[in-house]
């Protein structure tokens, strides 16, 4: 492209002030409001502005027409070079603005900013909101930015079209965004609840937009859950996207640490408490049944004595994991209760289906045939209680009396099944 004219103009401005005027180039280039910086704007404003989009373009033309007068400029004159090259950096600065607006908006028309509402014209004050509009577009986190009275997504940046895939083309207004962000009409229709909520709070306390997270899902088709937070100046409003993945996960690791037996790999004691409330509080407006079975090794003290802890752990490892896989229903529910004691849920269970399920467990431990010398079968066995509970049954009294019928098991010998005398 031909840039004589750019060149020219520019050229005489460094010249001007490099020469002609009073002030030292110090105090020039470091007064942001000097008139020499607001005259390199009006050249930018009248040589750039009115070019056609086509202007906007790759390679950027300013560093071209910039390396060009550089090229015409004595190595000697130093001062008229720090000059240009300040020039230079506000005109980059400048053309990143508009370059970007082109780009965001499709049809540009007036001013270079369209950030810039129409109050704030003055060139200076525009160029000062280039910073936030450079901010804007840099930022690591989708943005974007709507207007409240219409709907229209006014602006997005850049990592929100890297990481959702949708254009402000795409997406031109909110109720595209709910239709393609959220296609799940029922999931749809409680974000856009949080989100309406979320908003009223912000109005209503004159704070931020607080977060929450979203399923949004991307262009791709792949989903993201997003924490979105924002600001809301009543016109308009900025939400701000933040990747939760990486957040859920840890939750997810610290709620399998705090709920997880770290030797057997099976769900805990705490875990077991908060299943079996949730267990006996659904029982109680229905009219199912929850079957229990505990579950104890037999002999175990003697096993650790023989073959000493570390075999112990390992026995206590697989015994565990062997319940686990018997146990194969997705509601059921195995935990370690403590020490060498186990205990099953079975919800929507009948004793007849808890005594069968307890038979399984019984011939999967055999079948694991581990060795144990002080035993009577010469192999390890396990004792279980097994008991039934319906609507009106106490908790405690269910828990407790499972854990009669496992200590009758006990005195009738070991290695067998007792059914709670409730349920004779
Ligand atoms: P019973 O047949 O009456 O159940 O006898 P028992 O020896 O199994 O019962 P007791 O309650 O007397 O002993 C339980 C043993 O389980 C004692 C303890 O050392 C062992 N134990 C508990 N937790 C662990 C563990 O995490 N690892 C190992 N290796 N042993 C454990
Ligand atoms: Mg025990
Ligand atoms: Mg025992």
């Amino acid at each position: 492209m031909n840039y004589v004219e750019q060149i020219n103009k520019i050229k005489s401005l460094v010249e001007y002030y490099t020469c002609q005027s009073n002030q030292p180039i110090s105090e020039l280039l470091n007064n942001p409001s000097s008139e020499f910086k607001q005259s390199a704007y009006r050249l930018f404003y009248e040589l750039i502005k009115f070019k056609s989009p086509s202007f906007y373009q790759e390679p950027n033309p300013i560093n071209e027409v910039f390396s060009l007068i550089k090229r015409s400029i004595s190595c000697t004159e130093h001062s008229k070079k720090s000059v240009l090259e300040c020039v230079e950096r506000w005109w980059l600065e400048w053309y990143f603005t508009l370059e970007m607006d082109t780009k965001l908006t499709s049809n540009i028309t007036d001013i270079p900013a369209c950030f810039v509402s129409s109050s704030t014209q003055h060139p200076m004050r525009k160029h000062e909101l280039s910073h936030y509009a450079k901010l804007f577009t840099v930022l690591p986190m989708p943005i974007c930015n709507v207007c409240a009275r219409t709907g229209d997504l006014l602006k997005v940046n850049q990592r929100f079209v890297d990481i959702f895939g949708y254009t402000l083309d795409e997406v031109p207004n909110l109720a595209v965004w709910w239709e393609k962000a959220f296609p799940d009409p029922e999931y749809r229709k409680s974000a856009k609840a949080l989100w309406k909520n979320s908003l009223q709070f912000a109005k209503e306390n004159n704070n931020d937009i607080p977060a929450n997270d979203y399923r949004v899902r991307c262009s791709n088709g792949s989903e993201l859950v997003m924490e979105v937070s924002g600001i809301d100046n009543g016109d308009e409003f900025i939400a701000v996207f933040y990747d939760a993945t990486e957040r859920l996960k840890a939750q997810d690791i610290l709620r399998d640490m705090a709920f997880l037996d770290s030797l057997t790999k099976i769900a805990n004691r705490r875990r077991f408490d908060e299943q079996f409330a949730y267990e006996f509080e659904r029982l109680k407006s229905s009219a199912d049944k929850l079957s229990m079975i505990f579950i104890d090794v037999d002999h175990f003290k003697q096993f650790n004595d023989r073959y000493g802890h570390v075999t112990g752990d390992i026995c206590l490892r697989d015994v565990a994991q062997k319940i686990a896989a018997t146990v194969s229903r997705s509601e059921d529910f195995v935990a370690r209760y403590g020490g060498e004691e186990f205990v099953v849920l079975l919800p929507q269970t009948d004793t007849k289906g808890a005594l069968f399920i307890a038979e399984q467990i019984q011939k999967a431990i055999e079948e694991l045939a581990i060795p144990h010398q002080d035993s009577f079968t010469g192999l390890l066995s396990i004792s279980m209680g097994v008991n039934t509970a319906d609507t009106n049954d106490d908790k405690l009294v269910f828990l407790k009396a499972t854990d009669s019928a496992l200590y009758y098991a006990k005195r009738q010998g070991r290695n067998c099944i007792a059914l709670s005398s409730e349920n004779l």
